[in-house]
């Protein structure tokens, strides 16, 4: 397989989810693999995404824990919060993944550069040190960026990139855009005890979910306290000499005030200045790397997977395309990744969990041929802590071959339930294999197999 007229069999653009996968598998098939990363191993989830986001749910959900406690016969004395305590130790974490990942790339014998690469031609990589390398195969991995806006005060505004670094806890933050970066942070920052307003160009929050969980998901985060300000752009924002921001929403005279300005409106794949023009590599109308079924885009040398070819943005999509795509350039092996069922979540403060079609998809595919079940239920735990909030499973269901075509949950730790769930959905089975098995009591995923 080594081809000695090029420095490497494989070069990965991209330290991240897929390039990370990709490059270890290669390199475990015995090609000589090298990585570039500009930024840091590990790329967006472990470094700024997933992992660190995770975790600050983790720490702000102890407010709802700690409030709920004393029905349970705790005394919690002089609560605080330390945001400084909480940072730091996210990223004392995210410090340990990236050393983790940094061993496996060592371990797998990758070379790693910890600089950013261009493309110089099909086989040809440049180095931001002017060091010119050959491979035989280019996999460009470089992930997506948040998207900015056009307004006037833009740079006053912080995206996810540095949501992590926040100085203080701010008092008042504005968030804009309503997909799930947005309510998972606005989610955090509610239990924290910051005010949250939620801005957005729409009155839809999370595009692509279940009508029915984004109901329940915005009335409770209202009753909670979140503010929500729909069909509204940003025109402007001020800063003050206090350090505080004023954001002028267009057509409004009075701006919100604010201490932080959070735009999470959408993440563009990341090509800008990547040389694809010199290996003539064709985009998308979203300027995504166009890919085929084998993640080949339009030179035959250059592949790309992740969030870059903005197919699902999501990190267990990117690992598996990596995967996917080492097993067949470098392992001789006819591996694919499927696109249905992908089971997705949004951490927001109750979560709600996802797989397969929601009611809207299912009744445009199968028309009236559509069943719906659902579980509309207030958490036992919930119920003991005098805490309103209601849970709200649905299973939507094929009429005429009862299959179920998708399940969609909020509540407290829907996620976790709805993993298990999509084994089931992906597996095609039906509203009776649920109805036959036995519930297990007491729990809030017996709802799951009760629902009549
Ligand atoms: P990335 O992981 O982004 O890696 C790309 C890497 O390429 C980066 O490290 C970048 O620095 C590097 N790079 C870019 N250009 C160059 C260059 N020219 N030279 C060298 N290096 C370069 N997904 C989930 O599944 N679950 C979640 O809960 C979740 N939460 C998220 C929360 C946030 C705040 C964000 C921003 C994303 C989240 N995601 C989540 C999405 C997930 O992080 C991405 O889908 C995933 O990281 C994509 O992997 P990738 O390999 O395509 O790109």
């Amino acid at each position: 397989m080594t081809d000695t007229a090029y420095d490497f069999d494989l070069f990965v653009i991209g330290a991240g989810s897929g390039g990370v996968r990709a490059s270890r598998i290669a390199a475990g098939y015995g090609a000589r693999v090298a990585v570039a990363e500009e930024y840091r191993i590990g790329g967006t989830c472990v470094i700024r995404g997933c992992v660190p986001k995770k975790l600050l749910v983790y720490g702000s959900h102890f407010a709802e824990e700690l409030q709920d406690a004393a029905n349970y016969g705790w005394t919690v004395e002089k609560m605080t919060f330390d945001w400084p305590t909480l940072r730091n130790a996210v990223a004392k974490d995210v410090d340990r993944l990236n050393t983790a990942y940094t061993n496996t790339l060592d371990n797998n014998k990758v070379e790693h550069f910890l600089e950013r690469a261009t493309i110089t031609g099909p086989h040809g990589i440049r180095l931001a040190s002017g060091r010119e390398l050959t491979a035989k195969v280019i996999l460009v991995a470089t992930g997506a960026w948040p998207v900015v806006p056009e307004f006037e005060g833009a740079e006053h505004a912080i995206t996810s990139n540095e949501v992590f670094d926040l100085e203080t806890l701010p008092k008042r933050v504005v968030i804009a855009g309503a997909g799930y970066i947005a309510l998972e942070f606005a989610g955090i920052f509610n239990a924290l005890g910051s005010h949250v307003t939620v801005v957005n160009r729409s009155e839809t929050i999370l595009r692509g979910y279940d009508a029915a969980l984004r109901d329940r998901l915005l009335q409770i985060t209202m009753a909670r306290g979140i503010e929500y300000k729909f069909n509204c752009g940003i025109e402007r924002v001020e800063k003050q000499a206090d350090g505080s921001l004023h954001v002028f929403m267009k057509g409004q005279d009075d701006p919100i005030h604010a201490d932080t300005l959070l735009v999470a409106t959408g993440r563009r794949p990341k090509t800008d200045g990547l040389g694809l023009e010199n290996a003539d590599i064709a985009l998308g109308e979203h300027g995504e790397i166009k890919v085929d079924d084998e993640a080949r885009t339009s030179c035959p040398s250059i592949y790309a997977v992740g969030d870059v070819t903005n197919r699902v943005q999501l990190t267990p999509v990117a690992i598996r395309e990596g995967q996917a795509f080492a097993d067949r350039v470098f392992g001789g092996k006819t591996a694919s990744v499927h696109y249905d069922c992908i089971p997705s979540a949004v951490f927001s403060q109750p979560p709600l969990a996802s797989v397969g079609l929601t009611e809207a998809q299912a009744r445009e595919k199968f028309g009236s041929n559509v069943k719906v079940y659902t579980s509309d239920f207030r958490p036992m735990k919930n119920v003991f802590a005098h805490r309103p909030e209601r849970g709200l499973y649905k299973l939507v269901v094929d009429a005429q071959t009862d299959r179920v075509l998708g399940a969609h949950l909020i509540g407290p730790e829907a996620p976790e339930v709805l993993q298990a769930v999509a084994i089931a959905v992906k597996a095609g089975l039906t509203k009776a294999d649920f109805d036959a098995t036995v519930a297990l009591h007491p729990s809030m995923a017996e709802e799951l197999v009760l629902m009549r």
